[in-house]
């Protein structure tokens, strides 16, 4: 297939937290809101005068200084992106909204507050979130966002937190969404023409960057598209879905694609399940009521513990690995993970005992790109999965 036009671009743009487009929007006098897990609805903080930017630590090499501080039995996303910030690394961020969902997490960033390591004014918003998606989480939810969000934000920076300022934020939402939607469907394809991996450049940059600067490129994107020949021969051997903990390296797509499989849906944080759905909207109801109820009652996050939601985790990924074709599942999660721990193992069990599956369970370093030992587990899955396909033992 021809390259597509914008890839290089976004590929290079991904290299860095203060990339050019967060550049541009913070020029126009935005103020930047830090973010790292999906649970605190990213259109809140999507409201005229901000934008938000999924931290990551794209290049990672040493976590030296990061161990130090969290020691080595922590996830090494947290480590990597305490790292970054002791390299100076979010100093263009103004605040960090971070969900009191995930103790390393809140170790993290405690560390980045503390140590001064961010820029002038700077605060980091706690936004405690519920572990059950009944009335009362949503509730919980709805207070958090409005006192710890949307007051805060008009707080420190003066932001229009009004219906009319959100429905904006809403529509610019969408639009990614609908791209987002319209391209990672060509996924289903059994001759696809676009990668696993091109997709999952094009949606990271949707979480990294400001969405309506963005647009013009998914725009173009989305139009060409629709007129890309896909190869004539397919070049992968089968189909998988990668899911579990967030991914925020494509290069780790990459990795599964060169093996020989097609990653044909992907179920994780700072994905597109359930990451870029529209958010519909009616006049009938209060509008951030029917925002949380969307982000409580669809997330994924393993932090939800009621029986409803440890079941529909593996439903929501059986179902989608059929939707798209799929031929197993990759399951994974950033060592250390504490949520994605035991999640893995359970839905190991789940997806390959109650739903037949063929599913590879990968407890994965956070920088995964040149790993021998990953792509060595994953050639040995896809030989699995392919003399499943042709009738011989699983
Ligand atoms: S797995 Fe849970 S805690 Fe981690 S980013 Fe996703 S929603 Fe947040
Ligand atoms: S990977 Fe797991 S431990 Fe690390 S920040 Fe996400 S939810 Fe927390």
């Amino acid at each position: 297939m021809r390259d597509l036009r914008h890839l290089y671009y976004l590929e290079n743009l991904l290299q860095e937290n203060n990339n050019e487009l967060v550049r541009k929007a913070r020029e126009e006098g935005r103020r930047c809101v830090g973010t790292v897990c999906y649970q605190i609805p990213e259109v809140l903080l999507n409201l005229p005068g901000i934008f938000s930017v999924r931290l990551r630590a794209p290049r990672t090499g040493s976590m030296e200084m990061g161990t130090y501080y969290m020691t080595s039995l922590t996830c090494e996303y947290c480590r990597a992106l305490l790292e970054r910030g002791l390299e100076g690394g979010y100093r263009f961020i103004d605040c960090l909204m971070e969900p009191a969902s995930c103790s390393q997490m809140a170790d993290c960033t405690e560390n980045l507050e503390k140590l001064d390591l961010l820029g002038p004014g700077f605060f980091v918003q706690h936004v405690d979130t519920p572990m059950k998606d009944d009335l009362n989480g949503i509730e919980h939810m709805i207070k958090m966002c409005r006192v710890r969000v949307l007051d805060r934000l008009h707080e420190a920076f003066g932001i229009d937190v009004s219906d009319e300022a959100i429905k904006k934020a809403v529509a610019v939402h969408n639009e990614v969404c609908d791209l987002i939607t319209e391209i990672g469907n060509y996924r289903k394809d059994l001759r696809p023409r676009i990668t696993g991996y091109e997709f999952a450049v094009l949606c990271l940059a949707t979480y990294c960057c400001p969405k309506d600067l963005l647009l013009p490129i998914l725009r173009e994107t989305a139009q060409e598209l629709r007129t890309r020949e896909p190869d004539e021969k397919s070049p992968w051997r089968v189909r998988v879905a990668v899911a579990g903990a967030e991914i925020d390296d494509p290069d780790f797509i990459k990795l599964i694609e060169d093996t020989g499989a097609y990653v044909a849906v992907d179920r994780y944080c700072f994905g597109s399940f359930p990451g870029r759905s529209r958010i519909e909207l009616s006049d009938n109801e209060d509008i951030l009521t029917q925002i949380c109820r969307k982000y409580v009652t669809e997330c994924q996050c393993p932090r939800f513990m009621n029986t409803s939601k440890v079941a529909g985790r593996k439903e929501y990924i059986d179902s989608l690995a059929r939707e798209y074709s799929c031929d197993g599942i990759i399951l994974q999660q950033i060592n250390f993970c504490n949520f994605w721990g035991y999640e893995r193992a359970g839905g190991m069990h789940v997806l390959t005992h109650d739903y037949s599956w063929p599913v590879l369970s990968l407890d994965r370093p956070y920088v995964v790109g040149v790993s021998g030992q990953i792509r060595t587990r994953v050639q040995a899955f896809i030989e699995r999965v392919e003399l499943k396909k042709l009738g011989g033992n699983d």
